[in-house]
């Protein structure tokens, strides 16, 4: 089986510096021994304007069979004798190469080149040739997986038998890909999909291929559109690990969109919840508390005061008693986000008439937001200084006064029970302060009493005995009038 990377050099940039970034001596053909047979790496050309590396596998396939029937072996359905010997894995790039590469190219995987460290992050023109790939899915699938990767994809699938035309297509193609990128990524990506394609791993699949799927995927996997097949696909389909892979990709996925905004935490399971079928997510029980303290209060238009990535905004929108949704927020990256994943600008006009997205600072007033029945902080207090919290109280309680205020916030009281939170630790780095539930009862009570408003205490997830629940939430119902001299010192100095 057979790989070629191609780039092509300019005066100032030498072609073969894809030598150092392989870490492989443009002149020299080397072998390297895999447990499957042997890897040579060769330059079939290296000049100044085109270079291109060669990895050879040559697959021993009684060593295969050998493997196979090892401990480590897949086991299982016993193979014909005969295809134990005469099969494709010698042939075709598969699951087997992707191993020989990650032998062959360790460092350039990893994106190491200490020889020439500043080659590392540039992108090349690249061009990639599998003369014989076995595409299960054919080569529509082939370009759905390369594609959106910003790959320029030609995908001929080969005759079963050029000389009778008759018999059809086999499942192979014979794969190229232009496109511009760094080398590191041009092997991950093939590193994960090649065997993808192939959907026949060779080896049984342990938990650490979550890890290697997880660090080849770094950067790219998160958000590919194909994520579940490739997933499902590279771990064999075992369904377990296909979860777990997918819920740490869906972390990365908040992480690389914004990540001084993503409540980490948020995503962990409520381990303690004593439930047979999946346990349900810390962020999705908060939005149930909320959408249920919104739904008793009989509120029809709400404010979502620091809509981060509009999950909740979302989720408002699924319930026709929702009749208007208004997401705030200061980050213009994460209302980037939310209106992605509202898919605002493809949304009928009378969808659209329910639901806004606002760039605004809650330490400030804002006339557009009064006269709203409620107003949820889900998560945000605890992303402010302490000494600006006077100026978010005033603008929410004492100038938009809607009826009903929802503030939800960490108990750091339950950090201990968090098994993957180190000791007095906050949950996320960007929390200015985590509290207990006497200070948070403290601080809302004080707040009720200077607004004019009543409050009421609920529990998110898991009511720990000791610790309390994760999440503590405060209902702040409007009562009265709130003195006329509310407004914080700074906000009048202002
Ligand atoms: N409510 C969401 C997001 C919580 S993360 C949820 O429950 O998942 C906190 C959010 O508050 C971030 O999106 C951050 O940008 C926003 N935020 C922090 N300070 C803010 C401020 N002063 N004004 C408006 N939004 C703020």
């Amino acid at each position: 089986m057979f790989l070629t990377i191609t780039t092509t050099g300019t005066p100032e940039r030498p072609a073969t510096d894809l030598g150092f970034l392989l870490h492989k001596h443009p002149e020299k053909a080397q072998a390297f021994s895999t447990s499957y047979g042997t890897a040579h790496v060769f330059y079939p050309e290296a000049s100044a304007e085109r270079c291109t590396a060669a990895l050879l596998l040559e697959v021993d396939p009684v060593a295969l069979v050998r493997r196979r029937h090892g401990g480590k072996g897949r086991g299982g359905a016993p193979d014909a004798a005969l295809a134990q010997y005469v099969n494709d894995r010698p042939y075709a790039a598969s699951s087997l190469l992707a191993v020989g590469m990650s032998r062959v190219f360790a460092s350039a995987l990893k994106g190491q080149c200490a020889a020439r460290p500043e080659l590392v992050e540039r992108p090349l023109p690249l061009r990639v040739e599998v003369p014989s790939l076995p595409a299960r899915g054919g080569a529509d699938l082939v370009r759905a997986l390369f594609e959106p990767l910003g790959w320029t994809v030609g995908a001929a699938p080969v005759a079963l038998d050029e000389r009778f035309p008759e018999w059809g297509e086999s499942r192979y193609v014979t794969l190229t890909l232009t496109g511009g990128h760094t080398v590191a990524d041009a092997l991950r990506h093939l590193y994960v999909l090649l065997p993808v394609l192939d959907d026949a791993k060779h080896y049984w699949v342990a938990p650490d291929e979550v890890d290697k799927l997880l660090r080849s995927g770094e950067g790219w996997l998160a958000t590919h559109p194909e994520q579940k097949l490739i997933t499902s696909r590279y771990l064999s389909r075992r369904w377990g690990l296909t979860r777990d892979a997918l819920e740490r990709l869906e972390l990365l996925r908040l992480a690389e969109a914004d990540d001084t905004d993503v409540e980490e935490i948020d995503n962990a399971v409520d381990e303690t919840e004593d439930t047979e079928e999946r346990p349900v997510p810390l962020a999705e029980l908060r939005r149930g508390a909320i959408t249920a303290a919104l739904t008793a209060a009989g509120a029809h238009r709400v404010l979502d005061l620091g809509c981060g990535q509009g999950q909740l905004v979302q989720a408002l929108l699924k319930d026709a008693r929702f009749t208007e949704v208004v997401g705030v927020d200061v980050s213009v990256r994460a209302l980037t986000v939310a209106a992605r994943r509202l898919r605002l600008e493809r949304m009928g006009e009378r969808q659209a008439a329910r639901v806004k997205l606002l760039q605004g600072s809650l330490a400030y007033t804002d006339k557009r937001l009064k006269g709203y029945d409620a107003a949820v902080l889900s998560e945000v207090i605890e992303h402010l200084d302490l000494p600006r919290l006077p100026a978010l109280e005033y603008a929410v309680f004492g100038a938009a006064r809607p009826g009903t205020v929802l503030v939800t916030t960490p108990n750091v009281e339950y950090n201990v029970r968090w098994e993957s939170l180190p000791a007095g630790h906050a949950r996320h780095g960007d929390h200015r302060f985590e509290w207990t539930r006497a200070e948070f009862r403290a601080w809302a009570d004080a707040v009720a009493g200077r607004y004019g408003y009543t409050v009421s205490y609920a529990a998110v997830g898991t009511d720990d005995p000791e610790v309390g629940p994760p999440t503590q939430m405060a209902v702040f119902t409007v009562a009265a009038q709130p003195p006329t001299d509310s407004a914080p010192k700074e906000e009048q100095a202002a």
